[in-house]
């Protein structure tokens, strides 16, 4: 019979908790319970301390409780020993992972196994070892009381290996959890608390086993119906009414899309179907906008050129910026910013001009204009319009990011 299925990831290691590694491993991994519709309920970080190992695996509410890191070979992976106090079985040489290990050694590090690489092949009695043909370390699975208890090595490609090839299959066979299905639509435009206000009775009105989550993107928020169910199909029926019900309650021109597509990949939709060209002119985001507008495979179709006119003289070059207008508005200026979305449309023959001019900072540039000071201009031959920002609290990298997040969005809208 199928039933609710829980899981919980402990990430171990102190790299993690001081800030120099990041948790990558959890990531993957609630990836792919998610894929088979376990539920993961928990995902901690622990210390390379063997009592907290211990407390946080004692403690978990979880039918798996799944392990990364601290199964090499030095002083500070505890993990086996956790496990073999735990299960209160001693550790023992395994001969079968002691051959994978001489076997690793022997094929791929071409070396003599040392003593400590021996002790790898240590595992608590009653333990299973799973096959690590990545690394020297083996995945450990075992049993205790009514839960599973799986260890694997930290290191993110071996760690993956042993879940894609040991763990899934064993976790497919043995449990049959029921369905979890998520379905998503975008709304553009509206603020949180007004979108939950239009939404307060919906919401009431959705059976017990679905919910609806907000989850907030700059201008865009995704709205999640997530739905619990043994039947799969009659699952998938109950989302999509409802995915209508809430689509009809979203203001038409709030709507943004069904799914999860960025702005990025409905920009390039909407340059597509309106078969409409389109060409950079880029100063200090140096080549950002042309980048995400070509992350998308197929992107010839709609992106001519761009062009990154970095200094004052390059801009009247390459882009036909009058220097007098330079030295009369400054570079950072909304008159320079049009001038060079015009330039770039002219040159490159394309539908549209999409530009931007600003200051990275940290320092002022040569006209006075104080860092965070960015203009982004977009014209066609219908319309032009240029867009001030500033962000004086950004530091240059962040200030880039977001300014070409900005000029896509500023894109998508001109296309709306
Ligand atoms: P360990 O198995 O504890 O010896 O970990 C080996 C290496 O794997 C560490 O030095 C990290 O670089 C990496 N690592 C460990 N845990 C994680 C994690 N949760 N996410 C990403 N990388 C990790
Ligand atoms: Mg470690």
């Amino acid at each position: 019979m199928k039933k609710m299925i829980t899981a919980h990831v402990i990430s171990i290691g102190d790299e993690i908790l001081f800030g120099q590694t990041l948790d990558t491993n959890s990531h993957f991994l609630a990836v792919e319970f998610a894929k088979i519709s376990i539920e993961l309920i928990q995902i901690s970080a622990v210390q390379d301390k063997k009592k907290r190992i211990r407390n946080e695996i004692l403690s978990s509410p979880a039918d798996i409780i799944i392990t990364t890191g601290g199964l090499g070979p030095t002083r500070d992976d505890k993990t086996k020993y956790v496990l073999s106090q735990i299960t209160g079985k001693a550790l023992e040489l395994n001969d079968q992972a002691l051959k994978w290990t001489q076997d690793y050694f022997e094929n791929t590090v071409k070396r003599p196994m040392n003593k400590l690489n021996r002790n790898q092949a240590l595992v608590p009695i009653g333990t299973i070892p799973l096959h690590n043909k990545m690394g020297t370390a083996p995945g450990l699975w075992t049993e205790f009381g009514k839960k599973i208890l799986i260890c694997l090595p930290g290191v993110p490609h071996e760690m993956k290996f042993l879940m894609k090839n040991e763990i899934l299959p064993r976790l497919i066979e043995r449990f049959d959890p029921i369905f979890i299905f998520h379905e998503f639509v975008q709304t553009y435009n509206i603020a949180e608390s007004e979108l939950a206000e239009i939404l307060t009775q919906f919401e009431k009105n959705l059976p017990d086993h679905l919910s609806l989550a907000y989850l907030p993107h700059g201008k865009r928020i995704r709205l999640r119906i997530t739905g619990h169910g043994d039947d799969s199909q009659r699952l998938k029926n109950e989302i999509q009414e409802q995915i209508e019900i809430l689509i009809s309650l979203i203001p038409a021109m709030n709507f943004l899309s069904r799914g999860t597509l960025s702005l990025t990949e409905l920009t390039a939709t909407a340059l597509k179907e309106k078969n409409l060209e389109i060409a950079t002119a880029e100063s200090f985001t140096a080549g950002k906008i042309a980048e995400e507008l070509t992350t998308e495979s197929g992107s010839s179709v709609y992106f001519k050129a761009g062009i990154v006119a970095y200094s004052p003289e390059m801009k009247e070059k390459l882009l036909q910026v009058p220097q007098s207008l330079i030295q009369e508005k400054g570079v950072a200026s909304a008159e320079v910013a049009l001038a060079m979305a015009h330039g770039a449309r002219n040159i490159c023959h394309s539908d549209i001009g999409i530009s931007s001019t600003g200051v990275a900072g940290p320092n002022p540039d040569s006209f006075g204009t104080p860092p965070g000071v960015a203009f982004i201009a977009i014209v066609s031959d219908e319309k032009e319009k240029v867009y001030s920002f500033h962000f004086p609290e950004l530091e240059r990298i962040p200030f880039t990011k977001k300014c070409t997040d900005l000029a896509i969005q500023k894109l998508y809208d001109f296309l709306r």
